[in-house]
């Protein structure tokens, strides 16, 4: 259970980020509405507003990206490995069995040494992914003390529910020697559920302060586009994200009664008004097409997927190395760093089919939100400044593998073209 799973948890979709916005979109004139409107022109030439020297920083920041997937990947399995071989891993459990004789507690107890220890030796790459290189591309707003602060608190809530996940599971393991890997899937969806019900309410505030937005020139036409669609919407929260990042964005999160559409202050205070409505619209499209459930639905077919992976690998590992490493078995919790090594193997294949379930979501939350909001330059500005730190117009192959959200010139695009079919309407 890595960080980065949990907290991709927290917020299902943060859909657009940038670093400046004019106050009032300006539409150029080959995309402004004529006889001989042409949406590839049009959207050609809203790519031209991007200066040449911002293009090549965004897709240097992003192009950066792909190999920290490889870095990432590479440095946990040393890790993973080195915790195995020097057999740390096992002496952190004999130590968890000599402070209790109570199972699940020894587990709880091997979960807090293992995060820590990783964390530790995670520690040098986490600050560059997260605090220089952010700070390099101009796109983090903290000093080094809050952001620490912000890495201990995340700390302390992988702790918690790591520990919780993990006494359960190591349980079933014990106790179901044949069908673990099921009912683990079983388990983890559900574990995921509550998460995913109780983040926007315990969890988004431990790092953030989320508000209901009262400026009714804000939310008086977000709230007629909620009405007009049918969603049952009386509020609409805010968020004070510029206290970590300069990125502009917003998001669906929450289940059942606790879903709720949330705008960072960013996107209030920089976007235009075309601008926040189009954005807005998309997130009203994950609601509306139900897509936090869809992605639970996913997410059952992939853990279970992976649990069977686990389940065969795991026993071929063991049966080599088992012995060398003082494992004693799939339900001793010194297995973890071989759980957390093989897992990141079939994340890491699974990375263009995960990337492209997200796609797919999100470019059907781009449709609804240019239908609803019948704001398609509104929502060719937000692309154009989420190009600010995405590659604007990558090749097919490198958007399939790499993009879980359609590229900056896709949306564009489809933007212009619904701009074009629409002209003659109203
Ligand atoms: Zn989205």
């Amino acid at each position: 259970m890595s960080l980065k799973l949990l907290f991709a948890l927290l917020a299902t979709s943060s859909c657009f980020a940038q670093q400046q916005m004019p106050a009032v979109t300006t539409v150029p004139p080959a995309a402004q509405a004529s006889p001989n409107f042409s949406p590839e022109a049009a959207t050609e030439a809203y790519l031209a507003q991007i200066p040449a020297q911002s293009k090549a920083r965004s897709d240097a920041y992003f192009q950066g990206g792909y190999w920290l997937l490889l870095w990432d990947f590479l440095y946990a399995g040393v890790i993973s490995l080195l915790l195995l071989q020097v057999r740390c891993s096992a002496a952190m459990r004999n130590l968890a069995e000599r402070i209790t004789r109570f199972k699940p507690l020894q587990t709880g107890l091997y979960w807090v040494e293992y995060i820590v220890a990783t964390t530790v030796l995670g520690f040098p790459l986490a600050v560059y992914e997260g605090y220089s290189r952010e700070h390099q591309y101009e796109l983090a707003t903290q000093t080094f003390g809050p952001w620490m602060g912000d890495q201990f608190k995340s700390l302390l809530v992988s702790l918690v529910l790591g520990a919780v996940l993990l006494m359960a599971l190591f349980g079933l393991v014990r106790r179901l020697e044949r069908t673990w890997w099921i009912w683990g899937a079983v388990v983890t969806e559900v574990f995921l559920i509550v998460v995913t019900l109780i983040a926007p309410v315990y969890l988004v505030p431990i790092f953030n302060t989320v508000t209901p937005l009262k400026d009714p020139k804000v939310t008086e036409p977000i709230l007629s586009m909620a009405r007009a669609n049918g969603i049952p919407a009386r509020e609409v929260y805010q968020v004070d994200a510029s206290k970590q990042t300069t990125r502009i964005s917003a998001n669906v999160s929450g289940f059942a009664n606790t879903m709720r559409i949330t705008l960072n202050d960013n996107l209030l205070r920089r976007g235009s008004p075309e601008e926040i409505l189009a954005v807005t619209g998309h997130e009203m499209g994950h609601y509306v097409l139900n897509h936090i459930y869809k992605d639970l639905e996913f997410f059952l077919i992939v853990s279970m997927l992976g649990f069977a992976w686990l389940r065969w690998s795991l026993k071929w590992c063991l049966a080599r190395w088992g012995q060398r490493w003082n494992v004693r078995g799939i339900g001793d919790p010194a297995v973890l760093p071989l759980v957390a090594l093989l897992g990141s193997i079939f994340l890491f294949v699974l990375t263009p089919v995960l990337n492209t379930q997200t796609r797919t979501d999100e470019h059907e939350a781009d449709m609804y939100g240019i239908n609803a909001s019948r704001q398609p330059d509104g929502f060719a500005q937000a692309a154009i400044h989420l190009g600010e730190y995405r590659k604007m117009k990558p090749g097919p192959v490198e958007e399939w593998i790499f993009f879980d959200h359609p590229s900056g010139y896709q949306r564009i695009l489809d933007a212009m073209r619904w701009k074009g079919e629409n002209l003659n309407r109203n």
